[in-house]
């Protein structure tokens, strides 16, 4: 039990704290659920229930919660130095996950930007595509200043990554401060935008994003993706060789192309990074959430040599990439996310996720049952479960029926905390989460939906 009394933290919690994607009113209105410490798989609140945690907090869990080891790496870093610039000047930890991380990613990528958040990483990376293009060759390709991404892209909340975002409800507000990107139509097979069938189509989406690419290609700086599941948009799950051919596309038309696996990376799909599925190598890639096994802010930009090279000159040349954020290359996070690398290949955690993500496989066939569960969607260990009105003409919930809160707050009677996005409820268990545990997720999520949506 908390050292605090809990009816005063929920009273401080609603007095002074705003919520982040949260609409406070509604919050306002419901018990507000305070975690004050986690185990492994679980979350535990100030009154000390248990839940477990469904979600990764947000994405981000790797090998569970006050993991010893990540723990350990922290204070030993702690004891030394908390933080130390990256601005002209270097720290150890940096220099050992910066050598590490060009290692573990797709070949190619050797030089790392670090930030803090995701976010960052895309912002990051979307200026050096941009510049890349104002400095190559004499500036022969300065036209080369837009974007393309897909509908529905999600790549974090500051404006360079809104603007390539795609997803109305959060986006819309901002349009008068966006700049412009061009979007080309998303893998989303379950309400197919050319109305296609996955089977049949053989990827038909690919020659629209081509003739955007064909006609704007002189303008074009990079193309933007979240390789192989589109998470924030309701984990779309893209068909195989989809980003193999989005890679193939990208080269042909002199585009660059930024890989955001801010979600997808650190294990998530099954293997490291979801690129290697597609043995696709960006030429930017981005890297947050999973990075530190999700103890503390971290992220990075990784580049090809091409790319770093067109940075390089005389200072008064103005090749220098002015970016750089205070907290970039924090030791304690770098010494964390090392810590993190370290456990991925001393617990040998990607050879034992393959039979926890064919449990799941196995454990999802059984919701298909459910009168209004419309589709599922899983690569690896993310999963989305969509619920519609109607299963013939997949009418969607009205927002109004806040259909996938009304689920987590079943589940989280139950003991699980997950959290949907809109009618899609999101499963992302921590990844070093036990079968056993993996087959409660799995029922309680069922009952959750049954309970609200009838059997
Ligand atoms: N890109 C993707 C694909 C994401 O899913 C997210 C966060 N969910 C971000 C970028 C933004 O990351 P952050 O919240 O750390 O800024």
């Amino acid at each position: 039990m908390s050292n605090y009394d809990p009816s005063l933290l929920e009273q401080w919690d609603k007095q002074y704290v705003w919520h982040p994607f949260t609409q406070m009113q509604q919050y306002l209105r419901e018990k507000p659920l305070i975690i004050e410490r986690g185990e492994g798989s679980y979350l535990i609140d100030v009154e000390g229930n248990r839940y477990l945690d469904g979600v990764s907090s947000l994405w981000v869990t790797v090998h569970g919660h006050c993991h010893p080891e990540l723990n350990r790496a922290i204070k030993e870093q702690l004891d030394s130095i908390a933080h130390s610039t990256l601005l002209g000047i270097a720290n150890v930890p940096s220099i050992l996950l910066a050598k590490k991380l060009v290692e573990i990613t797709p070949p190619g990528l050797n030089k790392v930007f670090y930030s803090d958040n995701g976010a960052t990483a895309v912002e990051i990376a979307l200026k050096m595509a941009f510049q890349y293009w104002q400095q190559k060759d004499g500036g022969r390709y300065r036209r080369k200043t837009k974007f393309i991404s897909l509908v529905n892209a999600y790549h974090g909340d500051t404006i360079g990554s809104v603007s390539v975002g795609g997803i109305p409800l959060f986006h819309n507000i901002f349009k008068p401060l966006l700049f412009e990107c061009l979007h080309a139509p998303a893998p989303y097979c379950y309400r197919c935008p050319l109305s296609l069938e996955r089977e049949s189509c053989k990827m038909a989406c690919l020659n629209q994003l081509e003739r955007l690419m064909e006609e704007h290609c002189e303008e074009v700086a990079a193309l933007i993706i979240e390789p192989l599941v589109q998470g924030a948009a309701g984990m779309i799950t893209a068909p195989d060789g989809f980003l193999r051919r989005v890679r193939e596309l990208c080269s042909k038309y002199n585009i660059l192309l930024i890989a955001d696996e801010v979600a997808v990376g650190f294990g998530r799909t099954g293997r490291l990074f979801a690129c290697e599925h597609e043995d696709v190598t960006p030429d930017l890639m981005c890297l947050a959430k999973g990075i530190t096994g999700g103890y503390l802010p971290l992220a990075a930009t990784l580049v090809t040599d091409e790319i770093y090279r067109t940075f390089l000159g005389e200072p008064e040349e103005c090749k220098t990439f002015y970016h750089g954020h205070t907290y970039t290359g924090n030791p304690l996070a770098c010494a964390a996310a090392l810590a993190n690398i370290e456990l991925f290949e001393k617990t040998d955690l990607l050879a034992s996720l393959q039979s926890k993500i064919e449990l799941l496989r196995r454990g999802l066939n059984k919701f298909w049952d459910l009168p209004h569960v419309g589709d599922i969607r899983q690569r690896g260990m993310m999963v989305g479960i969509e619920l519609v009105v109607d299963k013939e003409t997949k009418e969607p919930y009205d927002i109004k029926e806040q259909i996938g809160h009304r689920v987590i707050l079943e589940a989280r009677k139950r003991g699980l905390i997950i959290r949907p996005l809109d009618n899609i409820i999101v499963l992302m268990p921590v990844l070093s989460i036990s079968k056993e545990e993996l087959n409660r997720v799995l029922e309680i999520v069922y009952e959750s939906i049954e309970a609200v949506t009838g059997k």
